[in-house]
């Protein structure tokens, strides 16, 4: 790296699956160069797990193995947000709010933690305050500048979304959005079946710890939505259906997204992949069941931690979207029969008009 180069390091972990394209836009615009650490393997989830207590979520273990392989491979300055509240009285779970002091609680190594707190509860702690606190540490004050690398971050974060809610997978609307295009995928393939998966973006978009449940659905010629193909107004009206309001964070992804696709005759079934150690979503979980046998889908729920194997896992997956198949063909033979019966009924009406 060269030397007064500004450099900050990105772990890949927790918000950084939804938030990535905004980041991007803005520290590219600042001029600071973005440094990711590497993709999630079996070493980041041993180092970090062996860091904590055995009871902490699978993705606090896998983001502080992501924080140990930025240090290692020598990034200084590693930004680790804390992200309190997105909107008025809605928070994040305490791990989430606490990462920073949570990160330099168990990371005993050299390294300069850029934190800044996002908190639409409080005064001053709103996004441009959240911005500013993190230019600053890199000797950016001016407050122009860093509005105008806000734009910056906001652009390609909005054509991440546009590209995510055509249908377009996370991974090629990632890939577009950094190279500035926008582009909307025309959905031509029928799919027989479609599910979806209802977690958080940190359980599914890793590819490690989702065990690349996406591609693996996609060779079943599974369809598969999850909480990136809704607006936010769809997300809200999920949760109602769920019949409760709001009050964690994450509880869109999670309810709202539920509530959404239970409702929504498109979709087959449902899969909650749920990280082992997470309180929030075991309650969450409850009530997405319950109310899942009252919409009549079938729900197959998972929960993965850094022992989960990928033989039962794709078990697991194949015997639940067998039973769709299956249910489906059902159905439709079914309709077959009433509507061929029907078909030799004969039309009274017409022949006595007729005569
Ligand atoms: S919501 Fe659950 S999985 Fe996410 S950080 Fe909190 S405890 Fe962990």
């Amino acid at each position: 790296m060269e030397n007064n180069e500004k450099v900050i390091g990105i772990p890949r972990g927790m918000s950084f699956y939804h938030n990535y394209p905004f980041y991007w836009g803005f520290f590219t615009d600042l001029g600071i160069k973005i440094v990711l650490s590497d993709m999630t393997t079996k070493q980041t989830m041993t180092s970090g797990s062996s860091l904590v207590v055995t009871e902490t979520c699978l993705p606090i273990k896998v983001y502080i193995g992501h924080v140990l392989n930025l240090i290692d491979r020598g990034v200084d300055k590693i930004f680790v947000p804390s992200i309190q509240s997105i909107a008025p009285k809605i928070y994040n779970c305490s791990k989430i709010r606490g990462l920073p002091d949570l990160v330099r609680n168990v990371v005993k190594k050299d390294f300069t933690m850029i934190e800044a707190t996002l908190d639409k509860s409080e005064k001053n702690h709103g996004l441009y305050d959240f911005l500013y606190e993190i230019a600053s540490q890199f000797g950016i004050t001016d407050t122009e500048r860093i509005k105008k690398a806000a734009k910056a971050g906001w652009r390609t974060y909005n054509n991440f979304h546009i590209m995510s809610k055509s249908g377009m997978s996370y991974k090629k609307a990632m890939n577009y959005a950094l190279q500035g295009k926008v582009f909307i995928e025309n959905q031509t393939k029928e799919y027989p079946i479609s599910i979806a998966l209802v977690s958080h973006g940190y359980n599914i978009f890793d590819e490690r710890t989702s065990m690349k449940i996406f591609d693996k659905l996609e060779k079943m010629d599974v369809k598969v939505y999850s909480s990136l193909n809704l607006s936010n107004e769809q997300m809200d009206d999920g949760i109602a259906a769920l019949g409760q309001d709001m009050y964690w964070a994450n509880e869109r992804e999670m309810t709202g997204c539920a509530g959404h696709y239970l409702k929504s005759a498109k979709i087959d079934g449902i899969i909650t992949l749920t990280a082992f150690g997470c309180g929030p979503d075991s309650l969450m979980i409850e009530r997405i069941i319950r109310k899942a046998k009252k919409f009549n889908k079938p729900l197959l729920n998972l929960t993965i931690d850094e022992q989960t194997g990928e033989a039962g896992f794709i078990t697991r997956l194949e015997a639940f979207v067998d039973m769709l198949f299956r249910k489906k063909r059902a159905k439709i033979i079914n309709n077959m029969e009433i509507n061929s019966e029907s078909s030799y009924i004969p039309n009274t009406n017409y022949i006595e008009v007729n005569n």
